[in-house]
């Protein structure tokens, strides 16, 4: 059996998170070093900075910013959709370069996020939804876990 997974990196134990920290998950990165995943950053595979900016999408949902109807916005409001959906494509070409089918991604992230994300008003609230990376995949018919 080859590579079943992509999975974000910073469950993975990869320091790449917005703080520049990792989340790790023991199944994750388990996953990982037995060859069953590889890790990605969709944010760091749209060219942002590690640490950056905590960051958010505004007026709407992952699915709404693929559809040119939401936007993603750092917390000093710069915008940056343009580097969340280049890193969305970059990881799925990753995962179709691998022939994963699966992806386990981070929860509420406005990259990785599945079920639910950050609201957008940057104060720690949720709403429904997924995150830019997790939208795409879902709709190239990956199927996405969400983790802690
Ligand atoms: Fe990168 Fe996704 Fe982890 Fe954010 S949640 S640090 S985009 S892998």
């Amino acid at each position: 059996m080859g590579i079943e997974y992509v999975v974000s990196a910073c469950l993975a134990g990869l320091e790449c998170n917005y703080e520049g920290k990792c989340k790790t998950s023991e199944r994750v990165a388990r996953l990982v070093k037995t060859g069953k995943a590889i890790p990605i950053c969709p944010e760091q595979l749209g060219g942002l900075p590690t640490p950056r900016k905590f960051i958010e999408i505004v007026g709407g949902s992952g699915e709404d910013v693929l559809d040119g109807k939401a936007r993603v916005i750092a917390r000093d409001y710069f915008e940056v959709t343009p580097q969340f959906i280049k890193g969305a494509q970059e990881s799925l070409k990753l995962a179709k370069l691998v022939n994963a089918k699966k992806a386990i991604l981070k929860s509420r992230s406005p990259s990785c996020g599945c079920g639910k994300i950050y609201d957008g008003n940057f104060n720690g609230g949720l709403k429904e939804g997924n995150g830019v990376t997790a939208a795409l995949f879902l709709r190239e018919g990956i199927e996405v876990e969400t983790e802690n």
